[in-house]
């Protein structure tokens, strides 16, 4: 293990809401895993502490590095495993994969409403404060670095390309398998999301699919428009 000094080693704010930020892209898998009736995730132990109590000496961003790709391979699983576990023969696993899907959404609604609805109950989030909510939630995971690319902003519509999402962020060649799917809960806790801050936001994604290699063909994306 590689000693650094103790100054380099500080928690900041931003290490402090990437941590948060994976509290709550692991809250999806402990969704799908309570509504499968399945064992909750050791993860969530691991959560429940204080990012300072799982410092080690290396550095801040190394150990959640390391942790987010753990939430990620623990994610994939609990896909997989909730899925079969809810489905009754093979035929069902689709069925089963729309229940977690409608899961995802009802996740992200709570997570939106949670952090928002006190800011916009009185007046709707705005088209733009509604993407701006989105780039800061948990979904666009480390702080910093942009998840979004703008690729259209008029009026009353704006689509956006995600530079990070399953199927780019999963570095494990045999998470790849899973990439689809998670990629649709991801866009559909994105949907419910938006969803808290204005019912009046259509919300489209497209999903890029996974090649052949398990690599992404083209960009999954995003585009808000007002429905009125
Ligand atoms: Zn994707």
């Amino acid at each position: 293990m590689r000693e650094q000094p103790w100054h380099f080693r500080r928690i900041t704010h931003e290490h402090e809401l990437w941590f948060s930020n994976l509290r709550d892209i692991h809250a999806l898998s402990s969704g799908w895993l309570a509504f499968a009736k399945l064992a909750p995730s050791k993860l969530d132990a691991i959560l429940a502490t204080e990012l300072g109590r799982l410092m080690d000496d290396t550095l801040p961003e190394d150990v959640l590095g390391r942790l987010e790709a753990r939430i990620w391979a623990e994610q994939a699983r609990a896909w997989q495993d909730a899925a079969r576990a809810r489905a009754t023969g093979s035929k069902d696993l689709d069925t089963a994969g729309a229940l977690l899907l409608e899961r995802s959404h009802d996740e992200g609604e709570r997570v939106g409403a949670r952090d928002w609805a006190h800011a916009f109950a009185a007046k709707p989030a705005t088209l733009e404060q509604a993407f701006a909510a989105l780039t800061g939630s948990a979904i666009a995971g480390r702080p910093g670095p942009a998840a979004f690319l703008i690729c259209r902003s008029v009026e009353n519509e704006l689509e956006a390309d995600l530079l990070r999402c399953p199927h780019s962020a999963c570095a494990d060649p045999s998470l790849r398998e899973r990439a689809d799917s998670l990629c649709a809960a991801h866009l559909g806790w994105m949907k419910g999301y938006v969803r808290a801050l204005n019912r009046g936001l259509a919300f489209d994604s497209r999903s890029a699919r996974a090649g052949a290699a398990g690599h992404a063909q083209g960009r999954c994306g995003i585009r808000l428009t007002y429905l009125n």
